[in-house]
């Protein structure tokens, strides 16, 4: 994922099963090729003809005040999906560190206690999550740590916050293995998140 790249439909930085057992191959072959495919194609589709074709959906989503009225809930939903996605690919990893280290470390201990406790609000928040949406480690507009949730494919860029971690909280992201069980995908994705690229983020965004 690059701000400066033209949009494009990216592979996973790596393959279908590799999250195994965590989250499983099928759930991982549908939801980027089917799902995420389908938000990047009507996305370019909404976008074709318009100024914005030779924007980032980084750059179209920070200022959705400026989107033709006609175009913007397409926009909204599909930039969104297509964007989040790209997001979520990133911040999982098949050689996840297990726990943030250095500098995101100190603060998200400063911000929550302990990683121990960032984890119980991080899931309180993925539970009570009515319907779908993403949950999301955000700096705020104060440069503190957040960790908000976000409906449909609302993104949070748009909403003027730095994300460091998102979960997919939409049922296609988990049904097929974990079927109701919300709290078990929660904990799952513990056991995936990159926290390389987590650090990364939260320190390219001082
Ligand atoms: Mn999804």
């Amino acid at each position: 994922m690059s701000e400066n790249n033209i949009n494009q439909f990216a592979s996973l930085p790596y393959e279908y099963d590799a999250l195994e057992p965590f989250i499983d191959k099928e759930t991982m072959s549908v939801h980027h090729t089917k799902h995420h495919r389908a938000y990047y194609d009507k996305f370019i589709k909404a976008i074709e003809g318009t100024s914005l074709e030779n924007m980032s959906v980084i750059d179209i989503l920070k200022d959705l005040s400026v989107l033709p009225e006609d175009k913007k809930q397409a926009i909204i939903n599909n930039g969104g999906g297509y964007f989040n996605h790209n997001f979520f690919w990133d911040i999982l990893s098949p050689t996840s560190n297990k726990a943030p280290f250095e500098a995101l470390e100190k603060e998200i201990v400063t911000s929550f206690e302990s990683f121990e406790n960032f984890k119980e609000k991080f899931k309180e928040k993925a539970l009570t999550l009515f319907g779908s949406g993403w949950v999301w480690l955000v700096l705020n507009k104060e440069g503190k740590l957040e960790i908000i949730q976000t409906r449909n494919q609302d993104s949070a860029i748009s909403l003027g916050l730095k994300p460091i971690l998102a979960l997919d909280v939409w049922e296609h992201a988990y049904y097929l293995k974990y079927q109701n069980k919300r709290a078990e995908y929660v904990d799952a994705f513990w056991n995936v998140v990159n926290w390389k690229q987590a650090e990364f983020l939260f320190n390219s965004y001082k």
